[in-house]
């Protein structure tokens, strides 16, 4: 397969062990070197084929926030929020799939863009991507395929604004621990110059790519004011200062230094949404909430499609611990963080999008895009929000332990 999914998927190795972020090698790995001599990053090879996902059309302007922009009195519940993020985002059957399911209860949900998605085959072959400590052009992903694929991206990213979802940052080469160097080795510099290229290809892609007739990308490049890193790489200490200077406000990255839900906490003038590390029922242990992680976790990310069903029936689990735990406990937001992929027999979508189905709209339930989240948090009395923000973690260890 030459799909750009897989290949990220290949790429992509981490798991936090007692708070420490490892990560796990994969013996299918792309190289950056070969990613960035491949023919074609091909997204859409695997997607485009299947014609029982209706295509979504955007309405003709951005509707408003889905959260009750309200205040709360000092004792009122909260609503329970779910942030459900994307990673990578570059998948038309992927993104049509998710909004369709969010249309029905007026649910909102984040992409984090990897910019390089926005370089077709001219633009990478044109030398517009040079990954800081990499050659020109290397990536450890694909870059966006032909012409027709990165029109392609550009409407669904049209579309979700347009609907009122949010775009944030995945970066761009995700260079991780076994592309060095990465998110972990990189100054703020570097973080810098990584951001600055990807705000550069979300403003240039057409003039970079050479296309003449592409439509228009509608979102503005200032209203991307977040992400997560590659793996979850990086550091705090670095990346505050690059994040300040490219105007974003916060994260969703790190990984929780405590165990459990609690609310996002604001580090240094930024909001940073920890990467949660949860007990799941499933796995009866700890583990960090993410697609990836769960995969790990459950048979060291190897393909083993016919195990699917077991490992959705886990994640989905952990979900619903997570939810039970968050509603009837401290209402810290639930992330649900993944990537477009069918990791695992599509072991990660299914358990997500029935989340999405059987939660969102419910009473009290707001699945909301980060920002408005943060827009909400920030409209609160500060010492209402405070008291929230105090709230102990849940979810952290086996109910009756
Ligand atoms: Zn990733």
């Amino acid at each position: 397969m030459r799909s750009r999914l897989l290949v990220v998927g290949a790429v992509l190795g981490l798991t936090v062990v007692t708070g420490v972020l490892i990560y796990q090698g994969n013996t299918e790995k792309a190289t950056a070197s070969s990613a960035a001599s491949s023919t074609s990053g091909g997204v859409y090879a695997e997607d485009t084929a299947d014609p029982t996902i209706p295509e979504v059309t955007a309405p003709g302007e951005r509707p408003a926030t889905n959260v009750p922009m309200t205040k709360l009195e000092p004792g009122d519940t909260p609503p329970q929020f779910i942030i459900f993020s994307f990673d990578g985002a570059g998948s038309h059957q992927r993104w049509n799939e998710f909004m369709s399911v969010a249309d029905e209860s007026n649910s909102r949900f984040t992409g984090f863009l990897s910019g390089i998605y926005l370089l077709g085959d001219e633009g990478k072959y044109a030398g517009a991507y040079t990954g800081p400590g990499h050659k020109t052009g290397a990536a450890a992903i694909g870059y966006g395929g032909p012409e027709s694929e990165i029109v392609t991206e550009v409407n669904d990213l049209n579309t979700a604004y347009m609907k009122g979802h949010e775009i944030g940052t995945h970066y761009n080469g995700h260079f991780c621990d076994d592309a060095p160097p990465g998110g972990n080795q990189w100054t703020t510099a570097d973080w810098n110059d990584e951001l600055d290229q990807f705000y550069k290809f979300v403003k240039d892609w057409k003039t970079i790519n050479g296309y003449t007739d592409a439509p228009d990308l509608i979102v503005p490049p200032e209203t991307i004011k977040g992400g997560r890193t590659p793996c979850l790489t990086g550091k705090l200490d670095t990346l505050i200062p690059a994040w300040k200077a490219h105007g974003m406000t916060y994260d969703s990255s790190m990984p929780a230094p405590r165990n459990g839900l609690y609310w996002p906490q604001k580090v240094d003038g930024i909001w940073e949404f920890y990467m949660p590390q949860v007990y799941s029922p499933g796995f009866e242990g700890m583990t960090t909430a993410m697609d990836y992680n769960f995969w790990a976790k459950f048979n060291g990310a190897r393909d083993e499609p016919d195990t699917a069903p077991e490992l959705r029936s886990i994640v989905k689990g952990t979900y619903e611990f997570m939810f039970d735990q968050a509603y009837n406990g401290n209402r810290a937001p639930i992330l649900i963080a993944n990537h477009f992929n069918k990791w695992n027999g599509d072991s990660f979508n299914p358990p997500a999008m029935d989340f999405m189905k059987e939660k969102c709209g419910q009473p009290d339930v707001i699945c909301a895009t980060y920002q408005d989240v943060i827009a909400w948090m920030e409209l609160q009395d500060p010492a209402v929000l405070q008291e929230l923000l105090d709230r102990a973690p849940v979810a952290a260890k086996a109910p009756d332990s």
